[in-house]
């Protein structure tokens, strides 16, 4: 099948790439619709690696992912032929430890899509546990789909900070994760969100998604926002979402007390932050790691039309301009967050 493969590091084709995949009887074969362009795709092209994940042998990209089922296992009850979804890239050991412990997305044997050695999606079809597919409502298009993937990180941000309704948010970095985050945070009670970054153009678009205030922290004072819109209390929860060393090191400074912080955007480097900043307003850290369980909210809260992720979607290419939209996701431009790949319609 045609594939968009990464060959090597600053390499990638897409061209005739053999994948032979048995359907199990509890497994489903999915026809790919839209493939978004992740982070971590990019920078397996231009790094060839992430962390202890390095590319080795030629490696098919793309993990968020929607599409339609044409064929399903003898065991499959809960989808059938024909039924539009979107898949969840992760599949753990299901007799794993972690799995069995409702962590399914910290085990260690978790198999993910485009992570080497496993191959992604960026191809006309794979087969995938009907277990981690989801279907999607009539309202809900291919691209909002492909979106789910992305909006989960945030819905478990969201989870994790155990919002209270009313709260006052910050969330840091207006990437698409900072983005996604916001939409959840706010979706899951809070009042408002103020949102940093240093591009404007981002800000001016995360002004547009909700009661988000955008903060250009390289000409404004995150502080003197946070102290005018919480009379000098602090914000309940800092998200942080940039994985930059600088805002880290000051997610406690507008910080209530007793507020929240939660890890988001994966640093490249291991970053500090201030052990005593957090002991004085007995602050709460929390991580995420991908997530677990959440698709099925984060598809509902699409459905509903209480999310709305559609203005995310800046750039769409077809399949046949992958590497073409690879090299844009490269050098993506400051008013662009999430850019797809249609592989068919
Ligand atoms: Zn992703």
């Amino acid at each position: 099948m045609q594939a968009l493969v990464l060959e090597k590091i600053h390499e990638l084709s897409l061209r005739d790439f053999p994948v032979e995949e048995a359907l199990g009887p509890h497994d489903v074969r999915i026809d790919l619709r839209t493939v978004g362009i992740c982070g971590s795709d990019v920078h397996y092209y231009t790094h060839g690696a992430i962390g202890q994940f390095i590319v080795r042998e030629p490696m098919i990209l793309g993990h968020e992912a929607s599409g339609v089922i044409t064929e399903v296992g003898s065991a499959v009850t809960h989808l059938q032929v024909g039924d539009r979804v979107c898949m969840e890239p992760g599949i753990p050991d299901p007799n794993s430890k972690a799995t069995l412990q409702g962590m399914y997305n910290l085990d260690p044997a978790v198999r993910f899509w485009a992570t080497p050695p496993v191959h992604g999606v960026l191809r006309p079809s794979v087969v995938h546990p009907a277990a981690f597919t989801f279907k999607l409502p009539d309202n809900v298009s291919f691209a909002e789909g492909a979106m789910v993937e992305p909006l989960a990180v945030g819905m478990q941000a969201a989870t994790k900070a155990k919002i209270k309704p009313g709260d006052l948010a910050i969330v840091m970095g207006a990437g698409p994760i900072g983005m996604v985050t916001a939409l959840a945070a706010l979706a899951g009670g809070c009042s408002q969100v103020i949102m940093t970054d240093v591009q404007q153009p981002k800000l001016d678009l995360a002004a547009t998604l909700g009661p988000i205030t955008p903060v250009n922290v390289a000409k404004e004072n995150l502080a003197e926002v946070v102290d005018r819109l919480t009379d000098g209390w602090g914000a309940n929860l800092v998200f942080e979402c940039s994985g930059n060393e600088k805002a880290a090191a000051g997610v406690f400074a507008p910080l209530c007390p007793g507020g929240a912080v939660v890890f988001v955007g994966i640093p490249l480097q291991p970053i500090a932050y201030d052990v005593a900043a957090a002991m004085v307003k007995e602050a709460r850290v929390e991580h995420v790691f991908r997530y677990a369980h959440v698709y099925p909210r984060a598809i509902a809260l699409m459905g509903s039309g209480k999310l709305d992720v559609k203005p995310l979607i800046t750039d769409t290419f077809r399949f046949h301009e992958s590497v073409r939209a690879f090299d844009f996701a490269v050098n993506m431009p400051p008013t662009s967050v999430k850019a797809q790949i249609v592989v068919a319609d």
